[in-house]
């Protein structure tokens, strides 16, 4: 075995070849590039709605804490300039209140003064806020200036919201919500809350991101394993099928695929083993024929051989030579009828001999055949007997071919019917169909038998003296000719003493319909 053969034979009985690779790689492909922009488009998605509902939230914090704000400037505690103490508790209170919203969202909360500077932030918790005003410096947010382009929106009363950097305040992108502080009529500052946008999304994208990855992950494994299996069911029968269409060209037929499963796949493996089927059948009927044709043509060649050698060296004596050339002249019709019958065989198997039915007398061609043989009839003493009483009966099918069959019948019937004994041929018609039968009284047919002799052939007990004349081909050749009319032919015997031959034409139109 060479080394593409191993390899072609590994393929094929693993089924993972070409095909297999190439729909395996193109599908898990397809996937891989939907299961990627699926989780790329959620993530874009996620990442704008997430960036919307955020800015919501933040603008919620600030105005939220504004308006607390506003309520304690409303009231008078806040800025009460004879009760610093009460003021200052409040300032510490909302200050506890920034860093817990602060702390809550993730985001820097702090007040504005109307100049822009910062006024409270998270920062000054657990400080001592008590030096207010301006004691406290917070690191951070000490050198934040608003710039008024900014506090504009927040002095008209408005809300002021921002997804982006802000020049002199914040380099960085940043998402930026701000809310007015308006008590008693006038604008006292603005509530902000900021985020850092980097630090933010990121942290949001990484978790999305490592979700969504964990989901790809076991959606590829999923995909991977499903594609695998459904490719492979997919490739393996056709791989099957190569691997044994190779046998059969190397004119092994035992080979069969597996069916699996109730598909289209399953449907076209049994169809394969069907004409698996066929052409082994037909391969052993071929090699049968050949064995059957050269044995049938051995044997009398041999006989003929070894006759005319001792003619010619004169060891066959002079008193013997008539029988010899006798036997030699049967033998040499025997080979002559066996061509015939192959012959007539292979034009109807080659569906060369077409059916040509017309209107005919059936019981006169029955009288004609019958006749042909008058000959034997009355060498062998066979009373022929039922031809005077065949009603006239009229058919429609191809004279030539039904001809044939009553030629071989009686033949038979003569061949087979021991001197003094008699035959008998009957017909009638019913119910449109035309009954025929072809009786003799001689040797029978044993009844396990007669299923076989319309095999191509088939002779009973080869030993009979008169089956040495036989080729076992006509009764084939009856049942093919009556087969193409869409009749029946059938034998019972009693195995001893008498055999009848039956056969069936059916009415006019259905022979017709069997011809197109
Ligand atoms: P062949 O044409 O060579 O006789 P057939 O196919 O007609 O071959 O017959 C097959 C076998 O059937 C014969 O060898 C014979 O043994 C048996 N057979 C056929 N007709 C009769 C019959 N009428 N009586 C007994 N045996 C018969």
């Amino acid at each position: 075995m060479t080394a593409r053969e191993r390899k072609t034979k590994v393929t094929a009985f693993t089924g993972k070849g070409r095909l297999f690779r190439k729909y395996f790689l193109i599908i898990s492909s397809v996937f891989i590039v939907c299961i990627i922009l699926t989780g790329g488009l959620t993530l874009l998605f996620i990442s704008q709605y997430w960036t919307q509902a955020n800015r919501g939230s933040l603008l919620n914090d600030s105005m939220s804490v504004a308006s607390m704000v506003e309520r304690f400037a409303d009231s008078g505690l806040l800025f009460n300039k004879a009760d610093i103490t009460s003021g200052e508790r409040l300032r510490e209170f909302i200050a506890v209140s920034l860093k817990t919203t602060s702390d809550s969202s993730g985001s820097d909360v702090f007040i504005l003064r109307p100049d822009g500077t910062v006024d409270l932030c998270k920062e000054m918790v657990s400080e001592d806020v008590t030096g207010y005003p301006g004691e406290f410096e917070c690191e951070i947010h000490s050198d934040i200036v608003f710039p008024p382009s900014f506090t504009e929106t927040l002095w008209r009363g408005d809300t002021f919201t921002l997804y982006g950097d802000l020049p002199g305040v914040y380099s960085e992108k940043v998402f930026l919500a701000a809310a007015p502080i308006m008590a008693r009529g006038q604008y006292w500052g603005a509530v902000v809350s900021v985020q850092s946008v980097r630090s933010v999304l990121t942290t949001f994208i990484l978790d999305f991101l490592k979700l969504i990855l964990i989901a790809m992950g076991i959606a590829l494994v999923i995909s991977f394993v499903t594609v695998y299996f459904l490719v492979y069911s997919i490739t393996k029968p056709l791989s099957e099928m190569s691997d044994a269409a190779r046998q059969y060209s190397n004119g092994n037929f035992s080979a069969r695929v597996k069916v699996r499963g109730d598909d289209e796949m399953s449907s076209l493996c049994r169809s394969f083993n069907k004409m698996a089927d066929s052409l082994e059948a037909m391969e052993a009927s071929r090699s049968s024929f050949v064995s059957n044709v050269s044995h049938e043509l051995r044997t009398p060649m041999t006989n003929i051989s070894g006759f005319v050698q001792s003619i010619l060296d004169g060891t066959c004596p002079e008193s013997q030579r008539r029988e010899k050339l006798n036997i030699i002249k049967s033998e040499v019709e025997r080979m002559s009828r066996l061509v015939t019958s192959m012959l007539n065989l292979s034009r109807i198997e080659a569906g060369a001999l077409k059916l040509e039915p017309r209107r005919f007398n059936l019981t006169e061609l029955i009288f004609t055949t019958a006749l042909g043989f008058e000959k034997s009839i009355s060498e062998k003493n066979i009373d022929m007997v039922g031809l005077d009483k065949l009603p006239p009966i009229e058919v429609c099918a191809d004279a030539d071919m039904i001809n044939q069959v009553l030629f071989n019948l009686i033949e038979n019937a003569v061949k087979y019917t021991p001197e003094g004994n008699s035959i008998e041929i009957r017909a009638e018609k019913r119910a449109g169909t035309v009954y025929v039968d072809v009786v003799n009284h001689g040797i029978g047919i044993p009844e396990d038998e007669c299923r076989m002799i319309f095999e191509r052939f088939y002779k009973v007990d080869k030993s009979r003296s008169v089956n040495a004349r036989s080729v076992g081909l006509g009764l084939y050749i009856v049942k093919t000719l009556i087969g193409l009319h869409n009749g029946t032919i059938n034998v019972t015997s009693d195995g001893k003493t008498y055999t009848c031959f039956t056969f069936t034409l059916p009415p006019a139109d259905k022979t017709a319909a069997s011809n197109n």
